[in-house]
């Protein structure tokens, strides 16, 4: 059974998976990436995951058939599970929790050898979608404080499994670096009333030396102070607190932001593993004034060392104004 333990000096939550158990030989990288003969997220092998929760599919088809163009299903190996208590106890000085929540992928298209970099609008649309249904559906759960969306892509970004697919975990617990967003942008708008993320897209629209793609609702940037090179974040430019909150015509306009910035990335990059995480206000409501849903890509380029995982802080080779030029010059299709 996972189980949810606070550090009590960081006051930070870590999931202890113990349906993943492994002894430390597992560890071990293996040297050259295995090519899969077997794809479990593969037209036909429907039967090998969990029954779909969701599937975007023709009406004449049935559930785990073939026919579907965007699947979501358990995650067989959840790092969480549904049917546990969201429940803290006590361990002397410390405090768990039964390890509650939802462990879902969100399998993007039945093409194994695809990318959303590569994909049409359309079908970033409906992943789109599809992750609205599952945030909606989820957040009526009132045992559920957060539900972050996110992608591994490329074994060296955490993927296990080289079908394109991303994952949604809902827990019972803000996470802690969710809780320092909120906190600063609480903070700022306390003196200044007004949104901090607002203020950046402002300014970063009249100063044009960091933006990779624009349309009429969304932007995507380099930040000023990015931690890892071509670390670019996705804004919706209206104040918008919750992802769920996003409409049809943001919907179009989001799919298509996303692709182009990912495209520029593979591109300048040579298709380079990566991480992105959607970060949206919890579910509790807090931060309805002050914070902006966002998503944060991470491409993994260089390596989290000594300094970092001491200090907290980053150094980054290559200043977001010099990333900006490279993805802008990349030449769109
Ligand atoms: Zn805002």
């Amino acid at each position: 059974m996972p189980e949810f333990r606070k550090d009590p000096v960081l006051k930070r939550w870590v999931i202890i998976a113990t349906e993943r158990a492994k002894r430390p030989h597992d560890f071990v990288k293996p040297k050259v990436e295995e090519k899969p003969a077997f794809c479990p997220f593969d037209y036909g092998n429907e039967h090998t995951t969990p029954p779909e929760i969701l599937a975007f599919r023709p009406a004449d088809t049935a559930p785990n058939s073939p026919g579907w163009w965007v699947r979501v299903v358990p995650n067989k190996f959840g790092a969480v599970n549904p049917e546990l208590k969201a429940k803290k106890y006590g361990l002397g000085m410390f405090d768990a929790m039964e390890g509650f929540g939802y462990h879902e992928v969100i399998i993007e298209t039945p093409d194994h050898n695809t990318h959303l970099a590569l994909m049409d609008y359309k079908q970033v649309e409906e992943i789109i979608w599809a992750y609205k249904q599952r945030y909606e559906t989820i957040a009526k759960d009132s045992k559920i404080q957060y539900i972050l969306i996110f992608k591994n892509h490329g074994r060296d970004a955490g993927a296990s499994l080289q079908h394109p697919h991303s994952q949604l975990i809902a827990i019972p617990i803000v996470p802690k670096r969710v809780q320092e967003e909120l906190n600063g942008s609480q903070e700022y708008y306390g003196y200044k009333e007004r949104c901090v993320f607002c203020d950046i897209i402002d300014q970063e629209m009249q100063r044009q030396e960091r933006i990779v793609e624009e349309n009429d609702s969304f932007i995507s940037i380099e930040p000023f102070a990015a931690r890892f090179p071509c670390e670019t974040w996705i804004l919706p430019k209206r104040h918008m607190n919750c992802f769920n909150d996003i409409t049809e015509k943001e919907v179009k306009a989001f799919a298509m932001v996303l692709k182009n910035t990912l495209y520029r990335i593979y591109k300048a990059l040579d298709n380079p593993p990566y991480n992105f995480m959607l970060h949206t206000a919890p579910v509790t409501g807090e931060g309805k004034t002050y914070y902006h849903w966002h998503l944060e890509i991470v491409p993994r380029l260089t390596n989290v060392a000594g300094f970092e995982w001491g200090s907290g802080f980053y150094i980054n080779p290559m200043p977001p104004e010099e990333a900006t030029k490279y993805l802008r010059a990349v030449e769109m299709p």
